[in-house]
Order: C-alpha cells, then structure tokens, then sequence
C-alpha cells in the first residue's frame, strides 16, 4: 500500500490540515514523497478524547484479547516487511541488514509483551480474605494493577521501528491495557504510517475501540507539547534528548494533575579498563571498543562514550588496538542533519579544549557521516570540567587517564546517572572489580562485564533504564517485560461486593493468574 502522508486518529486515515513536511534521506541527501500535513490541536484533541473513551473498554481486556492484538501487530509488519524495511532505510541512512533486524527485535518484542500479556504476573493480584474473628476484625482487602490510561509516546529518531510507533513504550502500554497516541518523529514519517497502518488494522480485525490507538505528525513544541499537557493523558513515554526530555517533564509536572514521563535521554556510558585486562588483552579490548564505538554511526543510547583507565603500558596495547581496527570501519550516514550538526558541534568542543587531546581517529568521509574518535584526559581535568561529562551522540569517546585506583573511584562516583557501566577484569583484577561494582550499582541501570552495552536483549531480565540524567525515572526500564510497569498503578478493594471485583481478584480465578492469597504464592 502507498504511503499517502496519512496519520490515524479514531482508527481512520487522516491528513494533517498544518504546515506538512517531506522526510529526508540523508545518505542521498534528498527530500522524499509525500509530503505529510501536521496536526491541528482539534486533531490532537479527537485524538486525545477518542483515547480517553477507549481506555475502560480497551482497559477491561482479558490478557488472551491483549496477547492477540500484539501478536496480529507483529504479523501484520511481518507481512508489510519489504516495504517498511526500504523506507526506513532510505529515511534513516541506516544499512538494510540493520533495519531488518530492528525490524525482527520490534516484532520480538511485541510476542514478549503478548507472552507477558497472557502470563498476567505484572498484575500481581494479591488476596487478604477477611479475618472477623480477629481483633479488631480484618475486612477483605484485595490488590490488582490496574492500567494509567491514555499513554502519549514519542518515537525516537535513532530507532524508526523498535523505539517508535510500534516499538517498545507502546508494546509495554498495550499489554498494560492502555490506549496509546504516538507523536511520531520527523525523521522517519513514512515508516511511521506504515507502522502506524499495521496497528490500525489490528485494532479493527481485533474489535477493539477505535481510540485504542492514534498516530499524530506535528513538531514536538505543538503536537508534543499539546499531548503531554492534555488532561486525558496519564503518562508519557520518550526517547531523545535531555533538553527535549526535561521540558516534557515540565510540562507534566505543571499540570493540575501532575503525570509520570519516562524520558530515556543522555548517557555516555563508561567503561572500565583495569589493569589485568589491558595487561592481559589491551589491543584486543581496543578492537572490540572500535567495534562498539562505531556501531550504528554510534547513534545508540549505549555507545561506550566514556573510558576509564589506569595509567599503564597495557593502555599503550589497548589504544594501538582501537587505532588499528578504527582505520578500517567508514565513517557511516548519521539519520539526519540536525544530528549530524549536533555530532560536529561536539567533537569541535572537544577538540578545541585546552585539557583535551586527540588519542584516535578513524577514517573521514564526505555527506552526513558520523567520523570516529577518541580524546584523552586527565582524571583531574575531567573532574574539574562537566563540559566533558556531556553526551556527544555519535562515534566519540573520551578516554580518561586515571593515576590510581583511588582515583578511578572518585571519578566513578563523580559519575552523572548512566544507562550502563562495562568493566573489562582479568582474574588479578577481581579486588578491584569487587570495590568498584557496589558503587556503579548506584549509578548505572545495568553493568557488563568483559563486553559493550551497545546490545541491548529484549528479556525478562533486562534494565534499559539509569538514573538521571540517563532516564527521568531510575525505578523503571524501557526494554524488557518489567517496562509494562510504567502504564500501571495497583488499587485495593476493600470489602467490594464479590460480583463488582475485577476478575483477577474474583475466588474463581477466572484468568487463571498467579497470585498471593493470605501471604501465600498461589
Ligand atoms: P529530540 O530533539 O529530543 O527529539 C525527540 C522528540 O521530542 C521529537 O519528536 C521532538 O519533536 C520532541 N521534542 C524535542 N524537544 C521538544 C520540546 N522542547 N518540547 C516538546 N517536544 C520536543 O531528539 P532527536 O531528534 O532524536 O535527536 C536530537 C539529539 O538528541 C541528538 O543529537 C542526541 O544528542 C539526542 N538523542 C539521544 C538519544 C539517546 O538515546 N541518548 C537518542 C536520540 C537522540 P520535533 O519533531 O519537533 O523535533
């Protein structure tokens, strides 16, 4: 089916009535067709009330109603593969095997939240029958999480299919039982409708309100802004940066009812290098940190941006090793030009600053490319300089030459709040390893050993998340099944009526759900 600049509010197609925009290839550097009109804030606002009607409905869904509509979102971008997969190549720059991988992670991760849908765990029903014979009397006190309500989700630019319209905030809202509208980006619009006609067509073959879903084209300062600040929405779910994050948090948090946004931002993601491991394999580390480093143009919230070394000759192995395998990777196409301007801008800040030298570089190249490096400095000057704690979003690093483990503490507790934290140890550098993992624990929402935290697995297990600046909210993660907890909020019936109880907490256990009765695992 062609893309026709068409958004999706109350399960129809609509076009946008304000000032339309064309999407932008930029390894070709050209405009794309069609043009796409932005939202009036009437739309916003059909959208928002069609929500908001949806929401108890949609809200009452057994799991099996829920795991289904995800699972039949999943077939039908499977089925429109070949066409969302050249879209979004052509409006993001990003290779193909990459998109059809993003593609299959984004179709993953909405069977996970279908299997999390049905297993009904998150809900967490919890049942204390009453107890008159005791004193004073217990009445009967039963606990569900239920859905916030209408979720507003913002795409992000960096992953046009497995953090935007159909992608992880959304997946985690559905099977909360939410209603969602998307704010899609502007960088990748026809992959947004594609994605976006794939859910409307799921809503529909699945009887579902047609509220249930909605997908806005609009700048972020109008159609975002209106979203987040409309009554009707109960959470917000983001992905950018930190600028675009904390005035959406503003917003929120000026309402007259104040809303949840979880605003996954800036990170730059340190890594450890202690002194076995560089002893024991430096140039072998620098290989696979070239590797990480440059992955996706290093466009990825969990780029090793940050290094942290001791000073020592197995540092020597591991910069000669990164050298050696940078002069090999071209530099790639960054996803659009505001970002690339935004790499630039930071790489000439580092550049240009007196405690700061050049320690690598890759390759350059002509167009919108992301070129590599690496700068060094000192422990004490990347104390006394917060400029250099700040995320270049690209294919740099700062590496920082620390003169003791003393010393590479205090940095690491200088630390702002990050995504995650790598720590390369050899056996000889357990003592170490074992002092510093209680204080990145603090500070990061997930710690790798021996490897990168660019890779990030779609499980049960899993923690995108951080303290912030890394995310708005460090109690929650925007990968993997615990995400459906930023759509729910738990509520206790205390001595409902037996017919009045929402079914998880009915005696019969309709659902069949696990749950805790009088304290005990059921
Ligand atoms: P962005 O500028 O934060 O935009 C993300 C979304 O938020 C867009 O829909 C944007 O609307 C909206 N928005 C931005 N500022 C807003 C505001 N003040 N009020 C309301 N809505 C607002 O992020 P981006 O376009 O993806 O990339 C820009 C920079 O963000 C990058 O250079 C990088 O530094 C950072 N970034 C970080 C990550 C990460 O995971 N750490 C990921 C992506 C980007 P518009 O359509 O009007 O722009």
């Amino acid at each position: 089916m062609a893309i026709r600049g068409e958004m999706f509010v109350g399960g129809m197609p609509v076009v946008g009535p304000g000032e339309p925009f064309r999407a932008f290839d930029p390894a070709r550097r050209v405009e794309l067709e069609p043009a796409f009109g932005t939202a009036s804030a009437a739309q916003v606002d059909q959208a928002c009330a069609l929500a908001q009607a949806a929401a108890a409905a949609y809200g009452a869904t057994a799991p099996e109603q829920r795991a289904v509509f995800l699972e039949r979102i999943a077939a039908r971008l499977e089925a429109g593969a070949e066409q969302i997969v050249g879209r979004a190549k052509e409006e993001t720059g990003l290779p193909e095997p990459r998109v059809r991988g993003e593609l299959a992670r984004t179709c993953g991760q909405l069977r996970l939240f279908a299997r999390v849908a049905r297993d009904g765990a998150w809900l967490d029903a919890r049942i204390d029958h009453a107890q008159p014979a005791r004193t004073p009397p217990r009445p009967d006190i039963r606990l569900v999480n239920q859905p916030v309500g209408p979720v507003a989700v913002f795409g992000a630019s960096n992953f046009p299919l497995a953090f935007s319209v159909a992608g992880g905030d959304t997946a985690s809202a559905f099977a909360a039982g939410c209603p969602v509208i998307v704010k899609a980006h502007h960088a990748h619009p026809g992959t947004s409708e594609l994605a976006g006609r794939a859910i409307v067509e799921a809503v529909a073959e699945c009887g579902l309100p047609p509220g249930t879903f909605a997908l806005l084209f609009g700048s972020g300062v109008q159609t975002g802004c209106a979203l987040v600040a409309d009554p009707r929405v109960m959470a917000v779910g983001f992905t950018g940066s930190r600028r675009g994050g904390t005035a959406l948090m503003a917003i929120a948090q000026a309402r007259r009812q104040p809303i949840p946004v979880y605003a996954e931002m800036s990170s730059i993601n340190p890594v450890l290098l202690l002194p076995g491991a560089l002893a024991e394999r430096g140039a072998a580390i620098g290989s696979a940190f070239a590797a990480s480093l440059t992955l996706g143009a290093g466009q990825f919230c969990t780029n090793p941006g940050l290094l942290l070394a001791l000073d020592g000759p197995g540092l020597g192995a591991f910069l000669e090793g990164t050298r050696a395998a940078l002069a090999s990777i071209a530099p790639a196409t960054m996803l659009t030009p505001g970002i690339h301007e935004a790499y630039c801008r930071g790489v000439a800040a580092l550049a240009a600053n007196p405690r700061v030298k050049s320690g690598a570089q890759g390759p350059t190249g002509a167009g919108l490319v992301s070129e590599a490096h690496v700068f060094e400095t000192s422990a004490s000057d990347f104390l006394a300089d917060p400029r250099l704690s700040e995320e270049v979003f690209g294919a740099t690093a700062l590496l920082v030459r620390c003169a003791g483990a003393e010393q590479l503490l205090a940095v690491v507790d200088a630390l702002d709040g990050q995504l995650t934290a790598a720590v390369h140890a050899a056996s000889s550098d357990m003592a170490l390893a074992a002092t510093v993992l209680p204080r990145l624990e603090r500070r990061v929402g997930r710690v790798i050993f021996n490897g990168f935290g660019t890779g990030v697995e779609v499980c049960d297990a899993m923690v995108h998340g951080g303290p912030y600046p890394a995310t708005s909210d460090g109690r929650s993660t925007s990968v993997g099944s615990l995400a459906i907890m930023r759509f729910v909020r738990p509520v206790s019936y205390q001595d409902v009526p037996a017919e009045l109880l929402p079914p998880p907490l009915r005696e019969e256990n309709p659902w069949r759900l696990p749950r805790r009765v009088d304290g005990v695992r059921a």
